[in-house]
């Protein structure tokens, strides 16, 4: 872990539908009601976590597209949000263009992370809301990254989606980015009248220990809703149980950031 520099962190998984957006934006939200100086950068090109955060289409004028692709750096690309200390590096569906254009440039896999390099981070944690897919911008995301937070939605075939993703991390780590740690695994979704759920959940937390947060993120219709408001959930309905599980996530990793730093 860069110790002068902010927290990376990767938010990641190749289904889609699993809640990475949900979680980028409300940790995020979280983490920044908390006092920290906190960046989201949407690399996916449906940009959900910029409308999620109330960034109109018309006003994403320079996006992560820009930065992956070198045409722009990091400062003009970031804009802030309504939310005090949370900036935001807005998508389009142009990144869609980047995947493609990526593949003939040297150091493909490196650019976000060149861009980041090249930059002032006045942040403490950087976040990136990844794409449904393990292509060359989850790559250039993982590279970039000191580490990946994986939400899993507790469904029949998590596991195996889990092992793909766990792969592609080693080999992140094999080829571009030695360091890449798993923060932590959060389950989403979560619903205890499913018993399905809390099967899946006892395998997932067999297999991965304490890699797996206590905190689960309960399915809270709420949740969904705030989107549409242009709204983090913790701003639409602070109170909701999915607010609250955010909060408790956010408390969650920070103890865990604490514990590491002493250990180091
Ligand atoms: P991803 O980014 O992995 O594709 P999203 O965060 O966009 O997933 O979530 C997929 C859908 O599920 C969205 O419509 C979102 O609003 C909804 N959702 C996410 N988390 C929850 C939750 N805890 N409870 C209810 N709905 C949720
Ligand atoms: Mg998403």
């Amino acid at each position: 872990m860069n110790r002068s520099g902010p927290k990376i962190l990767a938010i990641a998984n190749q289904k889609g539908g699993v809640g990475k957006t949900t979680t980028a934006v409300n940790l995020a939200t979280a983490l920044a009601a908390v006092g920290r100086r906190v960046l989201l950068i949407d690399f996916d090109p449906q940009g959900n976590a910029s409308t999620g955060l109330g960034i109109r289409s018309n006003e994403r004028l320079i996006t992560s597209y820009d930065l992956v692709l070198g045409e722009a750096d990091l400062a003009a690309a970031v804009k802030p949000t309504a939310i005090p200390r949370l900036s935001v590096v807005p998508s389009t569906i142009d990144l869609t263009g980047a995947e493609l254009e990526l593949v003939s440039m040297v150091r493909r896999e490196s650019r976000l992370r060149e861009a980041l390099n090249a930059a002032d981070l006045p942040y403490d944690h950087i976040l990136i809301d990844c794409p449904p897919s393990l292509g060359l911008l989850t790559l250039n995301a993982l590279t970039a990254a000191n580490s990946v937070l994986i939400p899993l939605q507790c469904e029949f075939y998590a596991l195996e989606g889990l092992s793909h993703l766990l792969k592609t991390i080693e080999l992140v780590r094999g080829r571009m980015n030695p360091c890449l740690a798993i923060e932590g695994v959060v389950l989403t979704m979560y619903d205890r009248r499913n018993s399905l759920t809390s099967h899946i959940e006892q395998d997932v937390r067999e297999f991965l220990g304490t890699q797996v947060y206590k905190t689960v993120i309960p399915r809270n219709v709420r949740m969904s809703e705030a989107p549409s408001h242009g709204k983090p959930a913790l701003i639409y309905d602070l109170h909701c149980p999915g607010s609250k599980a955010y909060l408790k996530l956010a408390s969650e990793l920070l103890k865990r950031e604490k514990r590491q730093m002493e250990a180091a």
